[in-house]
């Protein structure tokens, strides 16, 4: 303990000095002037004082370069704790000070102190505690720098969730990461397919000489092209990698650029380039933080690319699909006209009553197979047209529709003897009713079609309310159908080729009409089957919207 016992006019007995060397914090002792006149070898160290110097000279020094850790103002000398003590004669806790030591040093510390009083009451001095809490500053300011950077890479995803759109992610991120870092002018560069070329995709402020410059540029000869390939943050300036700083820069009015590469997938997929009028130095958080975010942008990017190629996709097969049903329509459209020929020609030869019985018979071949040929064109327009017509869509009751169709299927219904059971509560939708008739006629007609040779055939057709949208089924106990045909009879012309499906005639069309209502309506269709002779469930659902 150095203690200036001449001049503070304290008496400080040699045990207390001992007991104050063994504190692990520093000790200052000040006389009621404020001034110090005693600090043991902690407190010595933190001010990087030797135990020659005249402390008490140093006093002023030494308490003047208290400083306001927030603002780094210095602290007048009424608002330091230990004149505050004196002013009181009261303690003052845990107060927190940056300290500017004479050498140019820096820690903080805090300091607590309590007066202290001689033999006749009077208030003698004050003894502070100082504790340096440099280590928990700084810990604190490099979370509260994490907190600053999170939140940017938040508000930035925030953003660009907010789109899928590409240009627009790519003028949110040159916008974002100009605010963020305060950049005076901002882009975004992505390389060609082949990799070997970068254009700028998006910026701001920058002019047309640059623009020129850099957009189309070979990958190998630019800074752009340099962070893309090593994916790594890079700044260049007029005193760092100025060898890198594309011409027409120089002579512009910006001093430096920071490029950071965008990545997806692990991979670039571009960078990202900050332009300042001033010399960036470029700090190890800023440089993680631009990692952070180039990895937010890359990701977005590459979400709204495959989002773009989705559409475009999705466009041409929109096209082709709609071209297949022209040329469909158009082929079905002009087979309608020989078949009519052919009809009648058969009527009238069949009418002239100058045939042979054998030919009669013959005659009549040609009719049953035209007519059939008529009606499966006609389902083919009539598929054909499904979508492509205009439609009314009106309030349906579902449960009237059904029974409509079961009413007009009834005498089939009769002579198999078909149980027929309604469950369930059925809907009033917003719907194409002829659509939806069409749905239940050809399900049901399925249903009688392949019951089989049933003892007991029974048809159940039901809904169920399923929150946002309708479930709906057909259940019958005929055939049944095996695996692997569950998916493919949606399918125009597949039908399942059994012993038991071997008579019933069927064009293949009618499961087919039935997915495509159901998918146009915004629903899914499918049939659920225990195979062979276990009977068939067909369900489709109805969206309520
Ligand atoms: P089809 O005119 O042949 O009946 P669909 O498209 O309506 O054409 O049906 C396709 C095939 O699905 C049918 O040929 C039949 O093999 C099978 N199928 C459809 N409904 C049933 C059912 N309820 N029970 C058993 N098999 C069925």
């Amino acid at each position: 303990m150095n203690v200036d016992l001449k001049n503070s006019g304290l008496v400080v007995s040699e045990d207390l000095l001992r007991l104050f060397e063994g504190i692990g914090e520093g000790v200052i002792v000040t006389n009621r002037f404020g001034e110090i006149v005693g600090m043991n070898s902690a407190a010595e160290a933190m001010f990087g004082l030797s135990k020659e110097m005249n402390i008490h000279k140093n006093s002023a020094i030494l308490l003047n370069g208290l400083c306001d850790p927030d603002t780094k103002k210095q602290v007048l000398p009424p608002n330091l704790p230990f004149n505050q003590t004196i002013a009181t004669e009261r303690p003052v806790e845990s107060r927190e000070f940056l300290v500017r030591r004479p050498d140019g040093k820096e820690f903080y510390v805090q300091i607590s102190t309590s007066p202290f009083f001689g033999d006749d009451n009077a208030l003698a001095g004050t003894l502070g505690i100082l504790i340096d809490v440099s280590n928990r500053r700084r810990l604190e300011e490099t979370l509260t720098q994490r907190n600053l950077q999170l939140s940017a890479i938040n508000r930035i995803a925030t953003l660009l969730n907010r789109t899928i759109d590409f240009r627009e992610v790519l003028e949110y991120s040159v916008r974002q990461t100009m605010d963020i870092f305060t950049g005076d002018a901002g882009a975004v560069l992505l390389p060609d397919k082949a990799g070997r070329r970068i254009y700028v995709a998006a910026s701001a402020n920058l002019g047309e000489e640059f623009l020129s410059e850099v957009h189309g540029s070979e990958v190998a000869s630019t800074i752009f092209g340099r962070v893309l390939r090593l994916a790594t943050v890079e700044s260049v300036s007029r005193s760092e990698n100025f060898e890198w700083m594309p011409r027409s820069m120089k002579k512009s009015p910006f001093a430096s650029v920071v490029v950071f590469p965008l990545r997806a997938k692990g991979r670039s997929v571009g960078v990202g380039a900050l332009f300042s009028e001033s010399e960036r130095v470029l700090e190890d958080a800023q440089r993680e933080i631009m990692e952070g975010i180039g990895t937010v942008i890359g990701a977005a990017i590459e979400n709204s690319r495959l989002h773009e190629e989705t559409i475009q996709k999705t466009r041409l097969l929109e096209s082709k699909n709609k071209e297949l049903q022209q040329f469909t329509y158009a082929i079905t459209h002009d087979l309608k006209s020989p078949i009519l020929v052919i009809e009648g020609f058969a009527r009238e030869l069949k009418r002239s009553g100058r045939l042979e019985v054998e030919q009669d018979v013959l005659i009549d071949a040609i009719m049953n197979s035209s007519a059939r040929l008529h009606s499966l064109v006609n389902d083919l327009l009539d598929l054909a047209r499904v979508g492509s017509v205009e439609t009314v869509i009106e309030e349906t009751d579902v449960g009237e529709l059904v029974n409509r169709v079961l009413s007009d299927l009834s005498i089939r219904l009769a002579e198999k003897k078909i149980k027929v059971t309604l469950d369930g509560n059925f809907p009033k939708l917003y719907l194409v009713a002829r659509y939806v008739e069409r749905i239940f006629t050809n399900l049901i007609d399925n249903a009688i079609k392949y019951m089989g040779d049933q003892p007991n055939p029974q048809l159940t057709i039901g809904a169920n309310d399923k929150g946002d949208h309708y479930l709906l089924f057909v259940r019958d106990n005929g055939i049944g159908i095996p695996q692997e045909f569950h998916e493919r009879i949606f399918a125009i012309f597949q039908r399942v080729k059994t012993s038991d499906t071997e008579k019933v005639e069927g064009s293949g069309l009618g499961l087919a009409f039935v997915k495509k209502i159901v998918e146009l309506s915004g629903g899914t269709v499918w049939v659920e089957s225990a195979g062979k002779g276990k009977g068939s469930s067909f369900y489709f659902t109805l969206p309520k919207q």
